[in-house]
C-alpha cells in the first residue's frame, strides 16, 4: 500500500485530495492545524482505516513514523480575507512549512506537489497567462502575504528539487470551486450564495468588469492526480479557461438561485487583479487534462450542498478557528 501525506487535509482542496487518495487505495495520512480547515469536511474518512488525521501546524517540525512515497503541501490559507486576518501565518506557512515538507520529503525519499496559485501572476499583463509569464507582483500590497510565500514556495521546491535531487512538482491553482468551500471565506461565490441564501442582496466589488475563470474541483483533483503521477517538474496551471466578468457571475447566482435580490456595488478591495484566464496548453499536451465540468452543471453541485448546510452555519459570521486553535 502506498502511502501520501497530505497538508491542509481538512480545507476545502485538501479533504477533496484526501477522498481521492484513499479511493485509489492509499493510506493517507491527513495533517491540518484547523485553522481555516474543519474536521467536518473529513468526518467520513475518520473511520477508514487507511486514514489517520493529524492535528499539527506544518510551521513547525513534522514527524512522519512511517514511510512515504508522497507529499502534497495543500495548507494554506487561500481567501483574501483570511490572509489578511493573518498575514504571518500565511507567510509561515508558506515558507517554514515548505521548507519542513520538503526536508521531510528529503528524509523519505518522496514525492512532493506543493499546491501554487495563480496568484505568482499578480494582476497579469498578458491574457491568458501561460507559465512562462513571470508576473506582475506587488510584494507589499496586501495580497502580497499570500503571492510572495507562494512565489517563495516555487522557489524552494526548485531549489530542493536540482540541489538535493528531491522529485517535486508545482501546480499552479486558478480559482476553484466546489462543494467544502467555507460559506464566509470571503470569496466571490460563497459570498454571493450565501448572500442570496440569507436573503441579501450580492455585493459585487468595483464595478464588476473584473473577471476569473471558475474551475470545478472535481476537475481540479484530477489535474492534480495526473500532475504527481507525470514527470514534469516545472509549474504546471491548471484552471478552466471559461471566463466571466464578475457582475455576470453575480446575475448567474441570481438565476441559479432564484433569489429576489439585486446587485450592489461596493469598492474594489486594493490590488484586486482585473483579469484572470488559464493558458492550459500545457496540462492538455503534457497531461491529456482539461476540465470537464460545466460551470452551469458545476454551480448546482455546489448550490446544493450549500443549501444542504444548517441555519446556524448559514448565519455564522466568522468561519475561521484562529482564536480557538492560537497558533502564533
Ligand atoms: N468579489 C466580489 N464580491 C464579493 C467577493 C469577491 O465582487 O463579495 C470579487 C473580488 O473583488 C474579485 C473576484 O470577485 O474581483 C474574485 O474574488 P475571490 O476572492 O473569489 O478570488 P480572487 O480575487 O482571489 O481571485
Amino acid at each position: 500500500m502506498k502511502s501520501i501525506l497530505i497538508t491542509g487535509a481538512a480545507g476545502f482542496l485538501g479533504s477533496h485530495l484526501c477522498d481521492r487518495f484513499v479511493k485509489e487505495g492509499y493510506h493517507v495520512i491527513g495533517m491540518d492545524n484547523l485553522i481555516t480547515g474543519r474536521m467536518s469536511n473529513i468526518d467520513h474518512l475518520m473511520k477508514r482505516s487507511s486514514f489517520e488525521f493529524h492535528h499539527h501546524d506544518v510551521t513547525k517540525h513534522i514527524h512522519i513514523s512511517c514511510d512515504l512515497d508522497y507529499i502534497l503541501h495543500f495548507a494554506s490559507p487561500a481567501s483574501p480575507i483570511d490572509y489578511l486576518k493573518i498575514p504571518i501565518q500565511t507567510l509561515k506557512v508558506g515558507s517554514l512549512g515548505i521548507h519542513n515538507c520538503l526536508g521531510l520529503a528529503r528524509v523519505k525519499k518522496a514525492r512532493v506537489l506543493i499546491a501554487s496559485t495563480s496568484e505568482v501572476y499578480g494582476d497579469p499583463s498578458v491574457h491568458p497567462q501561460p507559465e512562462s509569464y513571470w508576473g506582475n507582483v506587488n510584494p507589499v500590497g496586501p495580497r502580497g502575504v499570500y503571492d510572495e510565500a507562494k512565489r517563495f514556495q516555487e522557489a524552494m521546491t526548485m531549489a530542493y528539487h536540482t540541489f538535493h535531487g528531491v522529485e517535486t512538482r508545482i501546480v499552479r491553482i486558478f480559482n476553484t470551486y466546489g462543494p467544502r468551500m467555507r460559506l464566509n471565506d470571503g470569496r466571490a461565490l460563497p459570498a454571493f450564495i450565501g448572500q442570496a441564501l440569507r436573503g441579501e442582496d450580492l455585493t459585487v466589488f468595483g464595478d464588476g468588469s473584473q473577471t476569473r475563470s471558475f474551475c470545478f474541483v472535481g476537475d481540479l483533483v484530477e489535474g492534480v492526480y495526473r500532475l504527481l503521477k507525470s514527470n514534469y517538474t516545472q509549474p504546471v496551471n491548471i484552471g478552466n479557461p471559461s471566463e466571466i466578468s464578475i457582475s455576470q457571475f453575480a446575475e448567474e447566482i441570481i438565476k441559479l438561485t432564484g433569489t429576489a435580490q439585486k446587485v450592489i456595488y461596493k469598492d474594489l478591495p486594493v490590488d484586486d487583479p482585473k483579469q484572470r484566464r488559464p493558458d492550459i496548453s500545457l496540462a492538455k499536451s503534457l497531461l491529456d487534462w482539461s476540465p470537464k465540468v460545466s460551470r452551469e452543471e458545476g454551480l448546482k453541485i455546489t448550490y446544493e450542498y450549500f443549501k444542504s448546510l444548517s441555519k446556524e452555519e448559514l448565519f455564522k459570521k466568522d468561519h475561521m478557528n484562529f482564536d480557538k486553535y492560537n497558533v502564533r
